[in-house]
């Protein structure tokens, strides 16, 4: 493969370019979620070099769900959650992935790619559930507890992944939970422990004793509470409340469905309800709002600062100038042993998640 290393700059689009382009991005319904036409020529200019340089690159962009509505529109080649994007970017044939999300997806990318070159625009792009745990506390963990298997979410560092034995997403996660107690009578959930105490309630297994938690918590997801709930069912009658479930139990015990990102976006095309509220990061509900114009949302949402960390500008630096703390490097021997449950978890989930 050829580096990326040498500098090619785009070209510089005309005033015609720039045109056109803001009037795609209209299109695509970023004018319905507030953007100027000012807002529209600058992101045009940068999403028209980045679709040039991608090509030239032979560069692929997948794109979380909670990422600026002018990268999902703009550049990305498909928009998903951790599960869908480290399975799609498995399947394409692009040489590199520029990789929109926060550093424990590019990880995986790698992990499953070792032969593509992975770049993270914005390198300092972590999350707290990730940062919370490392493989030491892992190892530690299953000499309290031997014997307990290990299944981890897929916000954790490649390190964390190579000392478990099944990778879950939110999706996924009670059906390979409900899996694994079908042979033990004990597991290790890491590392979000509000996610935990959910499934826990869910599959009806005692904290402690039959499931095994971290201290682990998602920033955005356990700020929001219960609180306000009633008070929105009385206001908009008949919202149906989506929840993730990194939110807390409190929550999740008073809404229409919990679950991924991915969940809430189908309950939302099946169903026909006067107004949606999605508890989540403020990116999904724009999202949604692009992609079902008729249907009516209720803000409640919050920012994740690592998500955001990406913006158009970081996207055109790592195509044109990529800078070394943007390239993923997972070291081959952690690599192969984190890839071993990840692809655990494609066998036990494959029916379980719809790309
Ligand atoms: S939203 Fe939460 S789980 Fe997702 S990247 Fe941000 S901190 Fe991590």
């Amino acid at each position: 493969m050829n580096s990326i290393k040498t500098i090619s700059k785009s070209p510089e689009p005309t005033e015609k370019d720039i045109a056109l382009e803001a009037e795609r991005l209209f299109g695509k319904g970023l004018g319905d979620l507030g953007y100027s036409e000012d807002d529209l020529r600058r992101c045009a200019e940068l999403t028209w070099k980045i679709n040039i340089l991608k090509k030239e690159k032979r560069a692929v962009i997948p794109a979380h769900v909670y990422q600026r509505a002018e990268i999902l529109h703009g550049v990305a080649d498909f928009i998903g959650d951790s599960y869908k994007l480290a399975r799609l970017c498995q399947k394409s044939p692009a040489e590199r992935i520029i990789f929109c999300g926060v550093r424990f997806m590019a990880e995986t990318a790698k992990i499953l790619n070792p032969e593509k070159e992975v770049l993270l625009p914005a390198p300092q792009a972590g999350c707290s559930l990730s940062e919370s745990i490392s493989g030491e506390d892992v190892r530690k963990l299953r000499a309290e507890h031997p014997g307990a298997p290990v299944a981890t979410y897929i916000n954790t560092s490649a390190e964390v992944k190579a000392e478990s034995d099944v990778i879950v997403t939110s999706a996924n996660a009670p059906k390979i939970l409900s899996k694994l107690f079908e042979a033990h009578k004990k597991i290790i959930f890491l590392p979000d422990e509000l996610m935990g105490k959910n499934l826990a309630k869910a599959l009806n297994k005692k904290i402690g004793a039959e499931i095994i938690l971290w201290k682990g918590r998602c920033i955005v997801h356990e700020n929001f509470d219960a609180s306000s709930i009633d008070y929105y069912r009385k206001i908009y009658p008949g919202v149906k409340i989506l929840a993730h479930s990194e939110c807390s139990p409190g929550l999740v015990s008073v809404v229409d469905l919990v679950g991924g990102t991915g969940d809430m976006m189908r309950y939302v095309e099946k169903t026909k309800a006067p107004y949606y509220m999605l508890i989540t990061e403020c990116g999904l509900g724009d999202l949604a709002r692009t992609e079902f114009p008729d249907k009516v949302f209720v803000p409640m949402c919050r920012l994740c600062p690592h998500m955001r960390a990406t913006d158009l500008k970081s996207i055109l630096r790592a195509l044109e100038d990529p800078q070394p703390s943007s390239v993923i490097e997972v070291p081959k021997e952690i690599a192969e042993r984190a890839k071993k449950p990840i692809e655990k978890m494609f066998e036990m989930a494959e029916d379980a998640v719809k790309l």
